[in-house]
This record gives C-alpha cells, structure tokens and sequence, in this order.
C-alpha cells in the first residue's frame, strides 16, 4: 500500500477549503426580488429563490467591497470582509458619514456593482459573493463553526 497522493492539512484549513469550495445550489445565488434601500439609506435586501432572505447594510457592504485594492488592503490590515478600518485617536473625532452609494447597477445577471459616494465603485458584488457572506444569523452562526472564529 502507497501512503502517496495523501495531503496533512489542518483541520482549520480543511474547514476553511470546505466553505469557499462548497458550492451553492442555483436556487441559492438566484435573486428573486433585490431591493437597494437607498432612500432610507438602509442597505441591500436579497430575497433569493430558495426562499432565505439576506440583508446588508451599505457600511457592511463598502468594508466588504471585493475589488483587488480592498481585498489587498484588508489583508495587510488583517480585516474581514465587512470589517471597518481601525478609526485613528484623535483628540477631536472627525465625523465620518457612514458610507453610503449615490446608485447600483446590476452586472450582466450575476453581479451588483456600487456606485459609493466616496468615489470608489471598482467593487463587482457577485450574487454568490452575497449569498455567501450573508448576515444573518442562521448563515453568520454556520460561518463562525466552520471557520471557528465567531465574532
Ligand atoms: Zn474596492
């Protein structure tokens, strides 16, 4: 009997590889109703074809953009999607307005791209993305057990 072909890897890399590479039902990154609530400056509402229902808010989403000069800059600060840059001290806190899109637009049928009143809008919100990074609490509980950091 050969041992070779057999990979070690970590139990958290295994997990890790099990969610980015689980893949998702149609039904599931399917949206049926997208709604962009940008008057009340809420955030985004995906009800999907399955019939779970996702919700973000748009500070959520701009801590989240998965444009490569946000991915990377996250990774050098050691945030997660939707984590907010460390705000420095200061003696007098400057108000910062939570971001917000001046509009959205859909990409093709697979994507929502954000148009952010700071300028930035390189950031392709697929609808896998999305569904994938979910919000609520049945979808942020099973992330936290498989990646076994809850926050
Ligand atoms: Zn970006």
């Amino acid at each position: 009997m050969s041992h070779e072909g057999i990979r070690f890897i970590s139990k958290e890399e295994k997990a890790r590889e099990t969610e980015e590479t689980r893949p998702l039902p149609r039904i599931a990154v399917t949206p049926q109703k997208v709604r962009v609530l940008l008057t009340e400056g809420k955030g985004l509402e995906i009800d999907w074809t399955d019939g779970h229902r996702s919700a973000w808010s748009f500070a959520w989403l701009r801590d989240a953009c998965p444009c490569a000069t946000c991915i990377e800059e996250r990774k050098n600060e050691g945030r997660n999607a939707g984590q907010p840059k460390a705000k420095p001290a200061q003696l007098l806190p400057m108000y910062t307005p939570p971001a917000k899109p001046a509009g959205a637009h859909a990409v093709g049928r697979y994507a929502l791209q954000f148009d952010w009143l700071d300028g930035h809008s390189s950031g392709i919100y697929s609808w896998e993305y999305l569904r994938r990074s979910c919000q609520c609490p049945e979808c942020t509980f099973a992330a936290a057990e498989t990646s076994g950091t809850p926050n």
